[in-house]
């Protein structure tokens, strides 16, 4: 059988490797489990001005790599891995990933989200080849071309702007006529030269011969259908919740998100969420840091007093 963790964590990104780096350091005996590669979305930001510690911001791809050596200095083992499924119920939660059975005694879920799809025809077909979710992998490859942004928070305009290093033009489509990316961003990019906005637009197909040649748009007030040439296009239109390993075995809410009360605790005895993966989250880095450190508080608490009782 095999041997029995006291914390095993799933989710490789600041909230994982946070919890990893408390758990560790309560010498606990810690494991982190990351299906990619250290830092989860913060891989994908390119410049991060708001982590605090870091007053001239810092890259994403640094940061990534600085989480999992601050958790494995003081302690966490890594494994790269993917959970598949796990068993919840008893007293020892059983994890089955690539690398075979695992046991612990307490689970942080801390697996994040992913890019949220628009379902629309070409979407799939041009992944890699004209459809994007990353300005800065794939930004370089539309020099001097047109390109489209959908969506209206933080991380598409964000990349939008990042994106006019390289495009001629830069469209941000949105389905409203009002953004959700907060006050300092929507300044920013109103001043950006080769930024443009288009406002209660609806894209309805991705299409063209080989690659990306054109998208179709729907007006969603008058429903008057058009065609935009581009050829590229950047999805960044939401995110849907890493959670399908649990098949089913904790609450969610509405969103899919993992419920939890204040200590990030599930209604499972053991078992805590942590990050964008757990409802109320605010999707920040700062507050993933800050629930991996609250869930593994939590967690060893329990693990020394057997202490369960919600106190949200
Ligand atoms: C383009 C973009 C720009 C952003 N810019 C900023 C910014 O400037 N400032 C800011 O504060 N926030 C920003 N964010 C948000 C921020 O990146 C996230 O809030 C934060 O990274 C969430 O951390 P997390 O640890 O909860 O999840 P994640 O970073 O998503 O990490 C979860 C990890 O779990 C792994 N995983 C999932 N399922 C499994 C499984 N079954 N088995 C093993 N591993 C699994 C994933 O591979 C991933 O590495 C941005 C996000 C994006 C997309």
């Amino acid at each position: 059988m095999a041997d029995v963790y006291d914390i095993v964590i799933v989710g490789g990104g600041a909230a994982g490797f946070t919890a990893g780096l408390y758990a560790a350091r309560d010498r606990c005996r810690t494991l982190v489990l990351e299906r990619f590669s250290a830092g989860g979305q913060v891989l994908n930001c390119e410049h991060i001005e708001n982590y605090p510690g870091f007053p001239e911001g810092v890259a994403g791809y640094s940061l990534g790599p600085l989480l999992q050596q601050q958790a494995t200095n003081l302690g966490a083992e890594m494994r790269l891995v993917e959970v598949h499924n796990v068993r919840l119920d008893g007293d020892t939660k059983v994890l089955h990933t690539d690398d075979g059975e695992l046991r612990s005694r307490v689970l942080i879920i801390a697996t994040g989200s992913s890019f949220a799809k628009l379902d629309i025809p070409g979407e799939e077909e041009f992944l890699g080849n004209g459809v994007s979710h990353c300005a800065s992998c794939d930004g370089a490859f539309f020099m001097d071309q047109p390109v489209a942004v959908i969506g209206g928070g933080d991380a598409a305009l964000d990349e939008g702007m990042h994106l006019t290093q390289y495009a001629s033009q830069v469209t941000i489509i949105h389905r409203r006529a009002e953004l959700r990316a907060c006050q300092l961003l929507q300044e920013r990019a109103r001043n950006k030269e080769k930024l443009a906005f288009r406002w209660d637009t609806v894209v309805r197909a991705i299409e063209g011969e080989g690659t990306v040649q054109h998208l179709q748009l729907e007006d969603a007030k008058t429903g008057e259908r058009s065609q935009m040439e581009v050829a590229g296009v950047f999805l960044f239109i939401g995110l849907t919740p890493n959670i399908q390993f649990l098949n089913g075995q904790l609450p969610l809410n509405e969103r899919g998100q993992i419920i939890t009360d204040l200590s990030m605790r599930t209604s499972v005895p053991g078992i805590l969420a942590a990050g964008d993966v757990r409802h109320e989250s605010s999707r920040q880095l700062v507050s993933a840091a800050g629930d991996g450190a609250t869930a593994a508080l939590a967690a060893v608490r329990y693990l020394r007093t057997g202490e369960w009782a919600a106190k949200a």
